[in-house]
């Protein structure tokens, strides 16, 4: 399956279109450990990429639509996340100039998001925050490109992976971000960056899925 700059513009719109329709779900776990947000500022970040889009010539490189998102959402979204997302967006673009991701690609710009956000978030794993599925999904998608798993199935590993870390950081204390200041209390809650950050590379995956199905060739 090809992942080229058309599979990034079905990943970004898919993208808004789950965090629109996870936008209560977001709230909710931020009301529990933060200040009940998370929901609302994707969404309007995300929604402010799909107006962008109408508005600018159709990218022609996967980096150019990763460029676009980052500075979005830099833009657009408030709090913790936009900066956090916006960072991620624009290191992930490291894989400017590839028309196409083959698995090492996939590899490449998953470990260029999560650069961008320890590089500006400064957590570490087990810290619960969005590294907690960043992390493991890069770790997963990283093996599977080693085993010469096809770009489906690396970022199938990564999806996996990210939701398991996701649903991992529930007993987590946080010890950054908004969630650290209810220190033990924040115990019992899955973060609400973890859980988007599962829904951001499920959109990936679902992209390369809904690929049109005359076009789709067979995996390698
Ligand atoms: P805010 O906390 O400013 O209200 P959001 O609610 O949009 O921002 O985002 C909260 C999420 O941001 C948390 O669930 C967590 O995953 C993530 N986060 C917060 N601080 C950090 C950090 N230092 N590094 C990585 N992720 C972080
Ligand atoms: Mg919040």
């Amino acid at each position: 399956m090809t992942l080229d700059v058309a599979w990034a513009l079905r990943w970004t719109r898919l993208t808004a279109q789950e965090i629109a329709r996870s936008k209560a779900e977001l709230t909710e776990l931020d009301r529990q450990i933060g200040d009940g947000d998370h929901g609302e500022n994707l969404n309007r970040g995300f929604q402010a990429v799909l107006a962008k889009l109408d508005t600018v010539d159709p990218p022609e490189q996967i980096g150019d639509v990763l460029k676009l998102v980052a500075t979005t959402l830099m833009s657009s979204v408030g709090g913790a996340a936009g900066p956090l997302y916006g960072t991620a967006y624009l290191r992930a673009a490291k894989v400017t100039g590839l028309a196409e991701l083959d698995p090492h690609g996939v590899v490449a710009l998953l470990e260029g998001a999560l650069e961008g956000i320890t590089a500006r978030g400064k957590a570490s794993p087990g810290e619960k925050t969005m590294v907690d599925a960043w992390h493991p999904a890069v770790d997963a998608a990283e093996a599977a490109a080693g085993q010469g798993a096809g770009t489906t199935q690396v970022l199938a590993a990564a999806v996996a992976a990210a939701r398991e870390g996701a649903e991992a950081t529930i007993p987590l204390v946080a010890t950054k971000g908004r969630a650290s200041y209810l220190g033990e209390r924040s115990a019992g809650h899955q973060d609400p960056g973890a859980t988007s950050t599962a829904l951001i590379l499920a959109a990936a995956l679902a992209a390369v899925e809904t690929a049109d199905p005359v076009a789709a060739t067979p995996d390698e």
